[in-house]
């Protein structure tokens, strides 16, 4: 198909990816970290991200004085190839009633504020919430994808999102969101 004929919902698509691997390694602008509340470190994803950007990510945090579940916190990224590492702690699931899905889509939609604001024009998002914080999987990528592609809709400045997804479960949950989400 040619360039001429690709709606603006093929467009949308084309700008989402989503991979399996380690999110340290991606050459986006900026790396999104499902950190905790103190932003002062922890396991997971987040453990891998100060290994490998360097002491100087978790000095910089410090200074942050945490991150309330849902905001977002921007970092320079140091020894990473992303310049940029925006934080945010996602929801630990509680059983759905104590507003987790509406508090997993706020984490996407501040990340994403937040990378307009600086002019980050690649970003690659970890499954928030989805490790040691429990939320089911199906219904994390139902909200992750659907708040990406909401985004896309109105913004012309992004020109790439990557969902890293660490494990195949993981990521077949994400692509089987992406294809009910545009169907
Ligand atoms: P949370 O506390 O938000 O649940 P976790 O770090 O425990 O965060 O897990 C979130 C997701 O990140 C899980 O799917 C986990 O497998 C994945 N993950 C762990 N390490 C990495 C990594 N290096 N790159 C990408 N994803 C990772």
């Amino acid at each position: 198909m040619g360039q001429g004929n690709l709606t603006k919902g093929d467009c949308e698509m084309k700008r989402l990816s989503i991979v399996k691997g380690d999110i340290v390694k991606a050459k986006t602008d900026a790396i999104v970290n499902a950190a905790n509340t103190s932003l002062l470190g922890g396991g997971g994803v987040d453990g891998a991200i100060h290994r490998a950007a360097g002491p100087e990510l978790l000095a910089e945090c410090e200074t942050l004085h945490g991150c309330r579940t849902g905001e977002a916190k921007i970092t320079k990224g140091y020894k990473l190839k992303a310049k940029y590492v925006i934080h945010t702690p996602g929801p630990i699931w509680r059983g759905g009633k104590w507003g987790e899905e509406d508090l997993l889509a706020n984490c996407y939609r501040n990340c994403l504020a937040l990378a307009k604001e600086y002019g980050v024009k690649s970003i690659a998002f970890p499954s928030i919430s989805t490790g040691v914080y429990r939320f089911p999987i199906d219904l994390a990528a139902k909200i992750a994808v659907g708040e990406i592609l909401h985004f896309l809709e109105t913004d012309d400045t992004m020109e790439q999102i990557i969902l890293v997804c660490f494990d195949e479960g993981t990521k077949a949950a994400y692509q089987k969101a992406f294809a009910e989400l545009t169907a």
